[in-house]
Protein backbone atom coordinates (compact mmCIF):
# COMPACT_ATOMS: atom_id res chain seq x y z
CA UNK A 1 0.00 0.00 0.00
CA UNK A 2 1.43 3.83 -0.19
CA UNK A 3 2.62 5.43 1.90
CA UNK A 4 0.34 8.54 0.81
CA UNK A 5 -2.74 9.42 -0.41
CA UNK A 6 -3.17 11.42 -3.71
CA UNK A 7 -5.81 14.31 -2.38
CA UNK A 8 -7.79 16.87 -4.85
CA UNK A 9 -6.68 20.64 -3.65
CA UNK A 10 -10.09 22.38 -3.49
CA UNK A 11 -9.45 25.84 -2.29
CA UNK A 12 -6.18 27.94 -2.30
CA UNK A 13 -5.86 31.59 -0.69
CA UNK A 14 -3.26 33.63 -1.24
CA UNK A 15 -2.47 35.81 2.38
CA UNK A 16 0.47 37.57 1.43
CA UNK A 17 3.48 37.33 -0.57
CA UNK A 18 4.78 34.80 1.30
CA UNK A 19 2.03 32.95 3.00
CA UNK A 20 -0.99 30.54 1.48
CA UNK A 21 -3.38 27.78 2.68
CA UNK A 22 -5.14 25.41 1.40
CA UNK A 23 -7.97 22.85 0.89
CA UNK A 24 -7.83 19.43 -0.29
CA UNK A 25 -10.34 16.30 -0.38
CA UNK A 26 -9.75 13.99 2.34
CA UNK A 27 -9.33 9.91 2.20
CA UNK A 28 -12.27 8.73 4.77
CA UNK A 29 -9.21 6.17 6.64
CA UNK A 30 -6.47 9.14 7.54
CA UNK A 31 -7.33 9.73 11.12
CA UNK A 32 -5.16 12.40 13.46
CA UNK A 33 -5.41 14.02 16.51
CA UNK A 34 -6.07 17.59 16.23
CA UNK A 35 -2.39 19.34 16.55
CA UNK A 36 -0.69 16.51 15.09
CA UNK A 37 1.07 16.77 11.34
CA UNK A 38 2.27 14.94 8.33
CA UNK A 39 4.52 14.05 5.26
CA UNK A 40 2.43 16.08 2.66
CA UNK A 41 3.93 16.91 -0.71
CA UNK A 42 3.99 16.90 -4.43
CA UNK A 43 4.98 14.89 -7.12
CA UNK A 44 8.16 16.07 -8.80
CA UNK A 45 9.85 14.33 -11.82
CA UNK A 46 7.92 10.79 -10.78
CA UNK A 47 8.92 10.94 -7.03
CA UNK A 48 7.80 12.26 -4.32
CA UNK A 49 8.96 15.28 -2.62
CA UNK A 50 7.27 15.63 1.20
CA UNK A 51 8.09 18.37 3.93
CA UNK A 52 6.09 18.07 7.43
CA UNK A 53 2.93 19.96 8.07
CA UNK A 54 0.47 20.34 10.80
CA UNK A 55 -2.98 19.70 10.02
CA UNK A 56 -4.97 23.62 10.26
CA UNK A 57 -8.25 21.61 10.09
CA UNK A 58 -9.65 20.47 12.54
CA UNK A 59 -9.61 15.74 12.76
CA UNK A 60 -13.85 15.98 12.37
CA UNK A 61 -13.86 18.01 8.99
CA UNK A 62 -13.94 16.01 5.78
CA UNK A 63 -11.47 18.12 3.75
CA UNK A 64 -8.22 19.16 5.09
CA UNK A 65 -6.84 22.51 5.37
CA UNK A 66 -2.93 23.70 5.52
CA UNK A 67 -1.11 26.82 6.40
CA UNK A 68 1.97 27.39 4.47
CA UNK A 69 4.90 29.43 4.07
CA UNK A 70 6.31 30.23 0.55
CA UNK A 71 10.41 29.59 1.12
CA UNK A 72 12.34 31.78 -1.73
CA UNK A 73 13.91 28.73 -3.96
CA UNK A 74 12.68 26.51 -1.30
CA UNK A 75 12.24 22.91 -2.80
CA UNK A 76 8.70 22.41 -1.93
CA UNK A 77 7.00 25.59 -1.42
CA UNK A 78 8.77 26.61 -4.32
CA UNK A 79 6.05 24.40 -6.11
CA UNK A 80 3.18 24.33 -3.86
CA UNK A 81 2.58 27.90 -3.73
CA UNK A 82 1.43 27.41 -7.55
CA UNK A 83 -0.59 24.68 -6.73
CA UNK A 84 -4.67 25.51 -8.10
CA UNK A 85 -7.80 23.22 -7.70
CA UNK A 86 -7.75 20.16 -9.89
CA UNK A 87 -4.03 19.45 -8.93
CA UNK A 88 -3.17 16.73 -6.89
CA UNK A 89 -1.38 16.78 -3.35
CA UNK A 90 0.33 13.84 -1.54
CA UNK A 91 -0.81 13.73 1.95
CA UNK A 92 1.17 10.83 4.52
CA UNK A 93 -0.68 7.73 5.94
CA UNK A 94 0.94 8.38 9.40
CA UNK A 95 -0.25 11.84 11.24
CA UNK A 96 2.01 12.15 14.18
CA UNK A 97 3.56 15.03 16.95
CA UNK A 98 3.36 16.06 20.42
CA UNK A 99 1.00 19.03 20.37
CA UNK A 100 -2.49 16.77 21.28
CA UNK A 101 -4.00 17.55 24.25
CA UNK A 102 -3.80 14.35 25.71
CA UNK A 103 0.17 15.07 26.36
CA UNK A 104 -1.06 17.39 28.92
CA UNK A 105 -1.83 16.83 32.32
CA UNK A 106 -5.64 18.94 33.23
CA UNK A 107 -5.20 22.40 34.14
CA UNK A 108 -7.17 25.44 33.99
CA UNK A 109 -5.42 27.95 31.40
CA UNK A 110 -4.01 27.00 27.93
CA UNK A 111 -1.60 28.86 26.16
CA UNK A 112 -1.44 27.82 22.58
CA UNK A 113 2.26 30.10 21.54
CA UNK A 114 3.04 30.37 18.46
CA UNK A 115 4.89 32.50 15.94
CA UNK A 116 4.71 32.58 11.52
CA UNK A 117 3.05 29.43 10.69
CA UNK A 118 3.56 27.76 13.98
CA UNK A 119 -0.18 29.23 13.89
CA UNK A 120 -1.21 25.85 12.04
CA UNK A 121 -1.95 23.31 14.60
CA UNK A 122 -4.02 25.74 17.32
CA UNK A 123 -6.04 26.06 14.31
CA UNK A 124 -6.80 22.75 14.45
CA UNK A 125 -6.73 22.67 18.63
CA UNK A 126 -9.03 25.42 18.44
CA UNK A 127 -11.70 24.11 16.31
CA UNK A 128 -12.42 21.07 18.98
CA UNK A 129 -14.62 21.65 21.34
CA UNK A 130 -13.42 19.78 23.72
CA UNK A 131 -10.79 22.00 24.69
CA UNK A 132 -13.34 24.30 25.33
CA UNK A 133 -14.91 22.12 28.19
CA UNK A 134 -11.48 21.12 29.33
CA UNK A 135 -10.29 25.15 30.19
CA UNK A 136 -11.51 27.70 31.76
CA UNK A 137 -9.38 30.14 29.56
CA UNK A 138 -7.62 29.77 26.58
CA UNK A 139 -4.67 31.91 25.39
CA UNK A 140 -3.72 32.12 21.55
CA UNK A 141 -0.72 34.51 21.49
CA UNK A 142 0.86 34.75 17.49
CA UNK A 143 3.68 36.68 16.73
CA UNK A 144 4.85 37.78 13.34
CA UNK A 145 7.36 40.29 11.66
CA UNK A 146 4.61 42.13 9.62
CA UNK A 147 1.01 43.23 10.44
CA UNK A 148 -0.59 41.67 7.26
CA UNK A 149 1.13 38.03 8.25
CA UNK A 150 -1.29 38.08 11.25
CA UNK A 151 -4.30 38.01 8.92
CA UNK A 152 -4.86 34.40 8.48
CA UNK A 153 -5.01 34.00 12.45
CA UNK A 154 -7.28 36.92 12.77
CA UNK A 155 -9.66 35.48 9.96
CA UNK A 156 -9.59 31.56 11.92
CA UNK A 157 -10.32 33.47 15.54
CA UNK A 158 -13.49 35.83 13.49
CA UNK A 159 -14.50 32.38 12.49
CA UNK A 160 -14.44 30.52 15.68
CA UNK A 161 -16.10 33.66 17.88
CA UNK A 162 -18.47 33.45 15.41
CA UNK A 163 -19.30 29.35 15.02
CA UNK A 164 -22.60 28.03 16.35
CA UNK A 165 -21.23 24.65 17.57
CA UNK A 166 -18.13 26.28 19.91
CA UNK A 167 -18.48 30.03 19.70
CA UNK A 168 -20.42 30.99 22.86
CA UNK A 169 -17.61 28.92 24.79
CA UNK A 170 -15.12 31.05 22.60
CA UNK A 171 -16.41 34.31 23.38
CA UNK A 172 -16.13 33.41 27.23
CA UNK A 173 -12.71 31.49 27.25
CA UNK A 174 -10.49 32.68 24.05
CA UNK A 175 -7.73 35.53 24.89
CA UNK A 176 -6.52 36.16 21.15
CA UNK A 177 -3.27 38.44 21.73
CA UNK A 178 -1.62 38.88 18.15
CA UNK A 179 2.58 40.05 18.25
CA UNK A 180 4.51 41.96 15.47
CA UNK A 181 7.85 42.50 16.06
CA UNK A 182 8.16 45.47 12.87
CA UNK A 183 4.44 46.21 11.73
CA UNK A 184 2.13 48.33 13.39
CA UNK A 185 -0.33 46.39 15.99
CA UNK A 186 -1.86 46.51 18.67
CA UNK A 187 0.65 44.39 20.93
CA UNK A 188 4.49 45.51 19.87
CA UNK A 189 7.47 42.65 20.33
CA UNK A 190 8.16 39.10 20.92
CA UNK A 191 5.75 36.43 22.42
CA UNK A 192 8.34 35.82 24.87
CA UNK A 193 9.32 38.76 26.09
CA UNK A 194 5.68 39.87 26.52
CA UNK A 195 5.27 36.61 29.23
CA UNK A 196 8.33 37.31 30.39
CA UNK A 197 8.11 41.07 31.56
CA UNK A 198 4.71 40.60 32.28
CA UNK A 199 3.09 43.07 29.16
CA UNK A 200 0.52 40.49 28.35
CA UNK A 201 -0.45 39.69 31.85
CA UNK A 202 -0.81 43.46 32.10
CA UNK A 203 -2.65 43.76 28.97
CA UNK A 204 -4.95 41.31 29.36
CA UNK A 205 -5.45 41.24 33.52
CA UNK A 206 -4.44 37.49 33.53
CA UNK A 207 -2.83 36.46 36.66
CA UNK A 208 1.38 35.48 36.44
CA UNK A 209 1.56 31.64 34.96
CA UNK A 210 1.50 29.31 37.65
CA UNK A 211 2.66 25.71 36.88
CA UNK A 212 -0.28 24.02 39.05
CA UNK A 213 -2.63 25.68 36.95
CA UNK A 214 -1.61 26.64 33.75
CA UNK A 215 -1.03 24.54 30.66
CA UNK A 216 1.14 25.29 27.36
CA UNK A 217 1.42 24.36 23.97
CA UNK A 218 4.32 25.62 21.60
CA UNK A 219 5.08 26.01 18.00
CA UNK A 220 7.60 28.36 16.45
CA UNK A 221 11.09 28.75 15.51
CA UNK A 222 13.89 27.49 16.66
CA UNK A 223 14.78 30.60 18.62
CA UNK A 224 11.49 31.55 20.57
CA UNK A 225 11.26 27.63 21.26
CA UNK A 226 14.63 27.48 23.03
CA UNK A 227 13.32 30.31 24.78
CA UNK A 228 9.62 29.78 25.49
CA UNK A 229 11.36 25.77 27.11
CA UNK A 230 14.15 27.79 29.15
CA UNK A 231 11.48 29.76 30.68
CA UNK A 232 8.98 27.37 31.34
CA UNK A 233 11.52 25.04 32.82
CA UNK A 234 12.52 27.89 35.00
CA UNK A 235 9.44 28.35 36.10
CA UNK A 236 9.06 24.44 37.06
CA UNK A 237 6.84 23.25 33.91
CA UNK A 238 7.30 19.53 33.50
CA UNK A 239 7.71 18.47 29.47
CA UNK A 240 5.25 16.02 28.24
CA UNK A 241 5.62 14.19 25.78
CA UNK A 242 3.90 11.24 23.79
CA UNK A 243 4.90 8.74 26.59
CA UNK A 244 4.10 10.68 29.36
CA UNK A 245 1.96 14.11 29.99
CA UNK A 246 2.81 17.28 31.54
CA UNK A 247 2.42 21.00 32.03
CA UNK A 248 3.78 21.98 28.31
CA UNK A 249 4.52 20.33 25.02
CA UNK A 250 6.05 22.30 21.88
CA UNK A 251 6.92 21.65 18.17
CA UNK A 252 9.09 22.61 15.98
CA UNK A 253 7.69 25.40 13.52
CA UNK A 254 10.18 24.06 10.77
CA UNK A 255 13.86 23.25 10.61
CA UNK A 256 17.02 25.07 10.39
CA UNK A 257 19.17 23.77 7.90
C1 LIG B 1 6.82 19.20 12.67
C2 LIG B 1 6.82 20.22 11.54
C3 LIG B 1 5.63 20.78 11.12
C4 LIG B 1 5.62 21.73 10.10
N1 LIG B 1 4.43 22.32 9.72
C5 LIG B 1 4.45 23.29 8.77
C6 LIG B 1 3.23 23.97 8.42
O1 LIG B 1 2.13 23.67 8.93
N2 LIG B 1 3.31 24.95 7.49
C7 LIG B 1 4.51 25.30 6.88
O2 LIG B 1 4.53 26.21 6.05
N3 LIG B 1 5.66 24.67 7.20
C8 LIG B 1 5.64 23.66 8.11
N4 LIG B 1 6.81 23.03 8.42
C9 LIG B 1 8.01 23.32 7.60
C10 LIG B 1 7.93 22.46 6.32
O3 LIG B 1 8.19 21.11 6.65
C11 LIG B 1 8.91 22.91 5.21
O4 LIG B 1 10.15 23.22 5.75
C12 LIG B 1 8.38 24.11 4.44
O5 LIG B 1 7.21 23.74 3.76
C13 LIG B 1 9.38 24.62 3.39
O6 LIG B 1 9.68 23.55 2.49
P1 LIG B 1 10.69 23.79 1.30
O7 LIG B 1 11.04 22.47 0.70
O8 LIG B 1 10.11 24.81 0.37
O9 LIG B 1 11.95 24.42 1.99
P2 LIG B 1 12.92 23.69 3.04
O10 LIG B 1 14.15 23.26 2.30
O11 LIG B 1 12.19 22.64 3.80
O12 LIG B 1 13.25 24.88 4.04
C14 LIG B 1 14.27 25.83 3.74
C15 LIG B 1 14.40 26.80 4.88
O13 LIG B 1 13.26 27.63 4.95
C16 LIG B 1 12.97 27.99 6.28
N5 LIG B 1 11.57 27.54 6.59
C17 LIG B 1 11.02 26.34 6.27
N6 LIG B 1 9.74 26.29 6.68
C18 LIG B 1 9.47 27.46 7.27
C19 LIG B 1 8.31 28.01 7.89
N7 LIG B 1 7.17 27.30 7.99
N8 LIG B 1 8.39 29.26 8.38
C20 LIG B 1 9.54 29.99 8.28
N9 LIG B 1 10.66 29.53 7.70
C21 LIG B 1 10.64 28.28 7.20
C22 LIG B 1 14.01 27.29 7.15
O14 LIG B 1 15.08 28.20 7.39
C23 LIG B 1 14.48 26.17 6.29
O15 LIG B 1 15.77 25.78 6.60
C24 LIG B 1 6.84 22.09 9.44
C25 LIG B 1 8.05 21.48 9.86
C26 LIG B 1 8.04 20.58 10.90
C27 LIG B 1 9.35 19.98 11.34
Amino acid sequence: MAAFDHEDVLQVHQWTDTLFSFRTSRSASLRFDNGQFAMIGLEVDGRPLLRAYSFASPNYEDHLEFYSIKVPHGALTSRLQHIKPGDKVLIGHKPTGTLVHSNLTPGKRLFLLSTGTGLAPFASILRDLDIYDAYEAIVLMHGCRETAELAYGQALVRDILDSEFFGEAAREKLIYYPMTTRGESRHQGRVTDALVNGQFFADTHQPPLDPQTDRAMICGNPDMLADLRKMFDGLGFAEGSNARPGAYVFERAFVEK
